[in-house]
Order: C-alpha cells, then structure tokens, then sequence
C-alpha cells in the first residue's frame, strides 16, 4: 500500500508534507491487520505533536450552504494566519454507494491554498460497520501543523453525535423557509451545538430570518444549558456573500477561550478519548470474532440471531463468551 516506511511518514507529517499526510490517512484508513499494526505506530510516534488545534464540526441538510461557508470561512482563518485541515463525516456513502459530500467538486478554491488542506470523505462510510477513522486522521492533520480542524457531516443519521464526540466546537448552518424548520429545532441537534448560523440570509428574507432566530433563540432558552456560561449565539448571514463569518470566528474563538479558562476543554477531549477507547474494544472484538479461529461460531451465532427465533442479545453472549473463554458479564 504505500511504499513509505514509519519514520518516513513520521518525517513527511511532521514537516507538513501534504502527500505524506495523505498517504499516512491512507494507511490509518486501512481495515488490513497489518496496516493497523503500522497505523497505531504511525500514531504512536506523531501523538507527541497532537492536540494543539480547534476541531470545528459542521452540520445541516444537504444544500444548507456547508461547503460554501467552509471555503469562506477556511479563507478566513488563512488570512488570520491559520492553518485549515477540513474532514467528512458522511453516512450516506455505505447506504447507497453514493455520496451525499463527496461526489461533487468542493472547496475548489480553498484546495489550492497552500495552507489548506481538503480530505474527502472515505468511499465507504461507517454505518455499515466500517473503522470510522476520522478521529485519528485528525491527529495526523494536527501532527501536519493546521490550526483549525473543519470536520463537515450531514444532518442524517448519527453523523452529529459521531461528529460531537469528536469536536471543541459544534456548529449547525440553518437555512430559512426550506421546510425544515422542525427539523433543525429537533432536540437532538439543537443539544449539542454551540454556535448557529442561519445562512442564505439577503434582504428578501430578513424578516424570515429574524423570526427563525427568535424561534431557535426561544428553542435554546427551554435546553440545558451544555457548556456554563454560554448562551448558544444564532448568527444571520451569508456564506456565499460573505457576511457574518468574522463574527462567527470570534464566537468560536471566545467559546474555546471560556472553554479553557473552565477547564472543559482538556475533560471534554479526555472524555472523547474514552469513548475512543470503547470504540477501538468493539472494533477489535468485532476483528477478532471475524478471525479464522471464532469465524465459524461467530457466523453461527449471527445466524441463529437472524432465525428471529432467538434473541441476538443472548447469541452475542453466548459467542463473547466462547471467545473470552469466560461469562461476558464478569
Ligand atoms: P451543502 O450541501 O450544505 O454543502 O451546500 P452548498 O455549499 O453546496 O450550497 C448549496 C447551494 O446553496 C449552492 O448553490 C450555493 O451556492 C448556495 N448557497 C450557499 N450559501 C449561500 C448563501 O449564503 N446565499 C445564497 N443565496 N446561496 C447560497
């Protein structure tokens, strides 16, 4: 697969070769076993180097404008100095073999620059049980040296709360008067942000949009508040015109200085760590019951589940526990 030894995918990253860091994302993308073996290396040697960015999750209904603010708000940290890596998150691509954010040509103009940095999302996704390994492509991404992390998911699935366990800030780009009015006060969404956008906002919708934000603002009023306090800021503006993304610079800014000056910062990120680490026991579970030894058990009890006529829960007991060779419930 790649023809790079470790140190010299180490050496590539760390001195911001965009090649190698694409081919060390490669690698770390990798379902082969002895690929995993050589990304956890890869892993280990850049952790040193990791952690010092903003990681900035972004979300909305296809066609809410995400690519467009990404580009012009990716321009906007470059001329503030940053450094922008931008990821996906994009659960469609198992579901159908299509791809809601990948399949047309995005950030073209922010690709070029030589500061940034554009990952398009894997060809297959995650739901269908595949690694999602965009956390650890974010720490190759800070090992590289960019300054702010843009991780881009859609408002389906799961992706938002995937994509919360992964980030500082959450961000939802709002569009007025497409019908999805509901969708975006879906308690779910709404619990997890940290900073909206209502975009498309011209002269024509104005007053649309200021009734959208008394209507979210009244939303949020009614929620827990998520981080103390921080009053969730909704923010008009256009993306493709430009306007209101300094302001939503400085709101991120000012929520990761509260978020430092408290403390959550480092406990939220050490909590994703966790969470982290409970994902990799499943997927090594998982990699291990697939093996050739328990391959034959796991099929049969998988298949004894599909019957309906007994219950997964107990068939998945009963095969953890012939692989652990103990009770699972220990
Ligand atoms: P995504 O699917 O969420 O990534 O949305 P896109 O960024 O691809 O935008 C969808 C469409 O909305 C495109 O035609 C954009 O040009 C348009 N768009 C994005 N932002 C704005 C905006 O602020 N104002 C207007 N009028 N159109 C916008």
């Amino acid at each position: 697969m790649t023809s790079f030894s470790i140190p010299q995918l180490v050496q590539g990253i760390l001195s911001g070769n965009k090649r190698l860091l694409a081919k060390g994302i490669t690698l770390i993308e990798s379902k082969k076993s002895e690929h995993r073996q050589l990304a956890d290396e890869l892993l280990h040697e850049i952790l040193p180097h990791t952690g010092s960015s903003v990681r900035v999750g972004i979300t909305g209904v296809p066609g809410a404008g995400k690519s467009t603010f990404i580009e012009n708000y990716g321009k906007l940290l470059l001329e503030n100095g940053k450094k922008v890596a931008v990821l996906a998150i994009d659960p469609s691509s198992s579901i159908n073999k299509g791809s809601i954010l990948g399949d047309k040509t995005r950030m073209e103009e922010l690709a070029k620059e030589v500061n940034a940095f554009i990952r398009p999302s894997p060809s297959s996704g995650f739901l269908g049980g595949v690694a999602n390994t965009t956390f650890e492509t974010m720490l190759l991404c800070e090992a590289a040296g960019y300054d702010y992390i843009l991780i881009e998911t859609v408002g389906v699935g799961q992706s938002e709360v995937l994509v919360a366990d992964l980030t500082d800030v959450f961000l939802f780009l709002k569009v007025i008067g497409t019908g999805d009015e509901l969708q975006g006060i879906k308690r779910g969404i709404m619990e997890m942000v940290d900073v909206v956008f209502i975009n498309k906002v011209e002269e024509n919708n104005l007053l649309k949009a200021k009734n959208t934000k008394t209507e979210l603002l009244r939303a949020l009023h009614f929620l827990p508040e998520k981080e103390k306090g921080w009053k969730v800021p909704v923010l008009l503006g256009s993306a493709l015109n430009n306007e209101g993304l300094n302001e939503i610079y400085q709101k991120v800014n000012e929520f990761v200085n509260l978020k430092n000056a408290n403390g959550t910062f480092l406990k939220v990120r050490e909590q994703q760590a966790e969470k982290r680490f409970d994902y990799w026991v499943h997927e090594y579970i998982l990699q291990k019951a697939r093996s050739e030894n328990s391959d034959e058990f796991y099929q049969k009890h998988k298949k004894n589940a599909s019957s309906l006529a007994s219950n997964p829960s107990s068939e998945a007991k009963k095969f953890v526990e012939r692989l652990l060779g103990k009770p699972a419930t220990e």
